[in-house]
């Protein structure tokens, strides 16, 4: 299974001992990914209809992920869709991601893996590693969401607590990899990305054509990434003309690459990171950071910050449709009339992490 350095462009063949290019740089698939209608099967479950575009060492690990439903957000413009991305296995869009990258590390005989997060990606690999019956350490921030933790602890996850900032559980899980280990990582594992891009392709397929907006919520940037390299394998195979533009939403509170993106800046800007009710976005030093610009600009997109009153209205409005997310899942909501254009007929927000998973404050 090759893959290549998103920086330096070297490629390698995937070994999960080696979580990032020896020039520092993040992974990811040979791009454009491969795309063709014909080689779908709708038979198959979710993400898995896609499954014959895709290395075929993967050893499949599947609790039905994917083929979430397209609708329309609401009466009052009918431009606007949602793409209900927080009804996966795990309450979470996360799932894509964790299905493919975890079939990969499967086929590469990995039995024990660690990874760090704020939560959401945590659940999520917990669920599949029980599935898979791969062993999961998991470093996370004290201050994650109850619900998350418990979520992960009930699947049989080793949990290991961080005091202080996200990006302390990062370091904690550095200092204990010197020892040894696989590095599962939610961000550096390539094939992560490609089950990511599903989603560009399921809302391709639902609506019979691109899209010319999609708006998510941006931390990491995964979704984003996985949303680009789908629409871009899309416009490589001819099946779209342009690129829909891909905007970005962060908190106010932590906004590293809505700062870059503003001062024209190549990687993103350094921030200390708030506090805010969109956990899911507290990420103060996203590693793909330089790519998820890159992707933003190249779509003639952008990234836009929303203040925690804006994402607690949200919330709200999308729960008064019936839509029942998390503070973080709602700011393609906080943010759309900023992104929407007058010639534009189709905009989709992904609503990526369930309600479910939160306090209601
Ligand atoms: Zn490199």
């Amino acid at each position: 299974m090759d893959i290549r350095c998103a920086r330096c462009h070297r490629t390698a063949s995937y070994d999960p001992s080696v979580w990032r290019c020896p020039c520092g740089g993040p992974w990811e698939p040979i791009r454009p990914l491969l795309f063709d209608h014909r080689a779908i099967q709708p038979h198959r479950p979710g993400i898995w209809r896609y499954a014959d575009l895709w290395p075929s060492a993967l050893r499949p690990i599947s609790l039905g992920e994917g083929w979430t439903p397209l609708i329309p957000l609401h009466r009052a413009d009918p431009r606007l869709w949602a793409k209900l991305d927080y009804l996966m296995p795990t309450g979470s869009y996360k799932d894509r991601g964790t299905a493919a990258g975890l079939s990969a590390l499967l086929a590469q005989g990995v039995d024990e893996v660690m990874d760090d997060s704020s939560g959401n990606a945590g659940a999520s690999l917990a669920a599949y590693a029980a599935r898979a019956g791969i062993r999961a350490t998991l470093f996370v921030p004290a201050h994650a969401a109850p619900a998350k933790k418990a979520q992960m602890q009930r699947m049989g996850a080793r949990l290991v607590e961080v005091p202080g900032p996200r990006a302390q559980a990062t370091a904690a899980l550095m200092e204990t990899l010197k020892e040894g280990g696989i590095y599962a990582s939610h961000v550096y594992n390539p094939f992560i990305l490609m089950g990511l891009a599903t989603a560009a392709w399921e809302i391709w397929e639902q609506l019979g054509r691109g899209p010319d907006a999609v708006i998510a919520p941006l931390g990491h940037g995964m979704l984003f990434l996985g949303l680009f390299l789908g629409f871009e394998a899309l416009q490589a195979a001819g099946y779209i003309e342009r690129l829909p533009r891909l905007y970005g939403v962060q908190a106010e509170a932590c906004a590293p690459l809505a700062r870059a993106f503003a001062a024209g800046a190549e990687d993103p800007v350094p921030v200390v990171e708030g506090e805010t009710i969109a956990e899911g976005v507290r990420i103060a030093s996203p590693p793909r950071g330089r790519e998820i610009l890159q992707a933003a600009r190249i779509t003639g997109g952008n990234i836009f910050t929303v203040a925690e009153e804006e994402i607690r209205a949200a919330q709200t409005a999308l729960a008064h449709q019936g839509l029942f997310v998390e503070p973080t899942g709602a700011l393609a909501m906080a943010a759309w009339p900023r992104a929407v254009q007058d010639t534009d007929r189709v905009v989709v927000l992904m609503l990526t992490g369930s309600g479910l998973k939160t306090p209601v404050r």
